[in-house]
C-alpha cells in the first residue's frame, strides 16, 4: 500500500475531540455521562440570527461566495472590532474561515515554514500544539506555572522573543486556565512585543466578550497601535454567540496576512456558505444582549464551580476571570488508585473519572484538568458531587471491582 505523507506522522486527533467523542459513545451506549470536555456554550444564538438565515435561504443564490468572506460579514466584523476599541481596519485587513481553528491553521500555513520558531505559553489550548506539529514548526513553549497565575511575564516574553521566533501566539482570555491579563499587564507585554520586530504576533482572543469582574478585554494594539503591522487578531462566533456548529472564524491584521489566508481559502474551502454568512453578519451586527447576558451567567457559574472545587480537600482551583473553564490542580489524586489502577497523572485521572463515574474532563498536563463549566447546572452539580463521594452504587456498565478503594483513595476533581 502506498504511504501517507510524512506530515501525517506528526498529526494527531485533537485530544479534546477524542474525550468528547468517547463521552458521546458512552452516552449512546446508555451511560449517564456528564460531559465537561469540549468547550461549548449552553445557549443558542438570538432569534434575529435564525431570521437572517431563513431570509438568506429564501433568496439563495446557490453560488460560491467570496474567498475572503462576504462583505456583510467583513463589515459586521469591522463593527465588532470597533466596539472592542480596535479601529481602523478595512475589509482588506480581514478574512473569514471555518471556525477560529481553521483560521489558526491557515495562519500557521501562511506564516511558518518547517523548522520556524513558534512560541506560545503553556498551559495551552491543545490544538496549538497539534497545528504546530503538523506544519513542522520548532515549538518553543513558555512555561507559565500557577505561581505566576498561569500568565506570561514581560521578562519571560522578552527572553523568548530575543530568540526571534517567526510567530508568537498569545491567548487571552486563556483556554484552558481562564486567566485574563489586566490592562497594565497587556501594556507591559505590548512594550516588549514592540521591541522585537521580527516576530508575527497572533492574538487568539475568541473569548474577548467573556471577561468577568470588570477586568476588561485588552489587546497589544490598544497600547501600541503601530503593532497592527504585525498583530493578527483572531475571533470566532462559536462561544460568544452560541454558534459553534455554524463554524465561523475571523481574523483582522496586516493586509498581506489577510490576503494569504484568503488565498489559502481559495484553495480549500472556497468560501463560507451563504446562509452561514447571513447568520454570521446578523450575529455580529445585531443586538449584543445575548453575549452580555451569557457573560453574566457564566460569571455566576464560575463562582459556584470554583467554590465547589476548592471545597475538595487538596484540590486548588484558581479563580478564572474569563472564558468558561475551570482549571483545578488535581495532583492530590496522583499516586492514589481507583479500580485497581494507580492514577499517575492527569490523563489517568480523566480516564478513571470517565470510565468509572461518567464524568468527562480534559487532561491538561502536568497536574491540572480542565472542566468546561458552561453546562454546569444544579442537577449536574449534585450528580457530580455524588460521584466524587464514591457512591457505592457503581454504574451498571462499569462495575467497580474495588469499591472499598473509593473512600480511602478518594480521587477528586471538579464537581459542578
Ligand atoms: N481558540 C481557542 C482559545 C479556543 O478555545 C477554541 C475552541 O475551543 C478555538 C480557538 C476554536 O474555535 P472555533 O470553534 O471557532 O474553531
Amino acid at each position: 500500500m502506498p504511504q501517507l505523507a510524512q506530515r501525517m506522522g506528526r498529526a494527531k486527533p485533537s485530544a479534546i475531540m477524542v474525550v468528547a467523542e468517547t463521552a458521546q459513545r458512552l452516552k449512546a451506549e446508555g451511560r449517564d455521562v456528564i460531559s465537561f470536555s469540549i468547550g461549548v456554550p449552553n445557549f443558542l444564538p438570538g432569534e434575529h440570527v435564525y431570521e437572517a438565515a431563513r431570509r438568506s435561504l429564501e433568496s439563495d443564490s446557490g453560488q460560491y461566495g467570496s474567498n475572503r468572506g462576504a462583505n456583510a460579514v467583513l463589515d459586521a466584523f469591522i463593527g465588532h472590532l470597533g466596539r472592542l476599541g480596535l479601529d481602523g481596519y478595512t475589509r482588506n485587513n480581514c478574512a473569514t474561515g471555518v471556525g477560529a481553528k481553521h483560521i489558526l491553521y491557515n495562519l500557521a500555513e501562511a506564516l511558518l515554514d518547517e523548522g520556524d520558531g513558534f512560541a506560545f505559553a503553556t498551559p495551552y489550548w491543545t490544538s496549538y500544539m497539534d497545528i504546530a506539529e503538523i506544519v513542522g514548526a520548532d515549538i518553543q513553549l513558555l512555561p507559565c506555572p500557577p505561581e505566576q497565575d498561569y500568565k506570561l511575564t514581560p521578562e519571560q516574553l522578552d527572553a523568548a522573543l530575543a530568540k526571534k521566533p517567526r510567530v508568537f501566539l498569545f491567548n487571552n482570555p486563556s483556554n484552558p486556565t481562564g486567566m485574563v491579563y489586566t490592562k497594565d499587564e497587556i501594556a507591559a507585554l505590548a512594550d516588549v512585543v514592540a521591541r522585537h520586530p521580527d516576530t508575527w504576533i497572533i492574538t487568539d482572543d475568541i473569548y474577548n466578550m467573556m471577561v468577568f469582574d470588570g477586568v476588561g478585554y485588552h489587546n497589544f494594539v490598544h497600547f501600541r497601535p503601530e503593532l497592527r503591522e504585525r498583530v493578527i487578531f483572531v475571533d470566532s462566533l462559536s462561544k460568544t454567540y452560541g454558534m459553534p456548529g455554524w463554524r465561523v472564524g475571523l481574523m483582522a491584521g496586516p493586509e498581506v496576512v489577510a490576503k494569504a489566508v484568503t488565498t489559502l481559502n481559495s484553495n480549500h474551502i472556497t468560501s463560507l456558505p451563504e446562509v452561514v454568512s447571513a447568520a454570521a453578519a446578523a450575529a455580529l451586527s445585531g443586538p449584543q444582549d445575548v453575549p452580555a447576558q451569557r457573560c453574566a451567567e457564566f460569571q455566576a457559574k464560575r463562582d459556584q464551580v470554583v467554590a465547589a472545587l476548592n471545597a475538595i480537600p487538596g484540590v486548588v482551583c484558581p479563580v478564572p476571570q474569563g472564558a468558561f473553564y475551570a482549571f483545578p490542580d488535581v495532583s492530590v489524586a496522583f499516586g492514589k488508585s481507583h479500580g485497581g489502577k494507580v492514577i499517575g497523572n492527569d490523563v489517568d485521572l480523566c480516564n478513571a473519572l470517565l470510565e468509572a463515574k461518567g464524568v468527562a474532563c480534559v487532561p491538561a498536563r502536568p497536574s491540572a484538568s480542565r472542566a468546561a463549566c458552561a453546562s454546569a447546572t444544579p442537577a449536574r452539580r449534585r450528580s457530580w458531587r455524588r460521584a466524587w463521594r464514591g457512591s457505592r452504587s457503581s454504574s451498571p456498565s462499569c462495575p467497580d471491582p474495588h469499591p472499598h478503594e473509593h473512600e480511602p483513595h478518594a480521587v477528586r476533581s471538579h464537581p459542578t
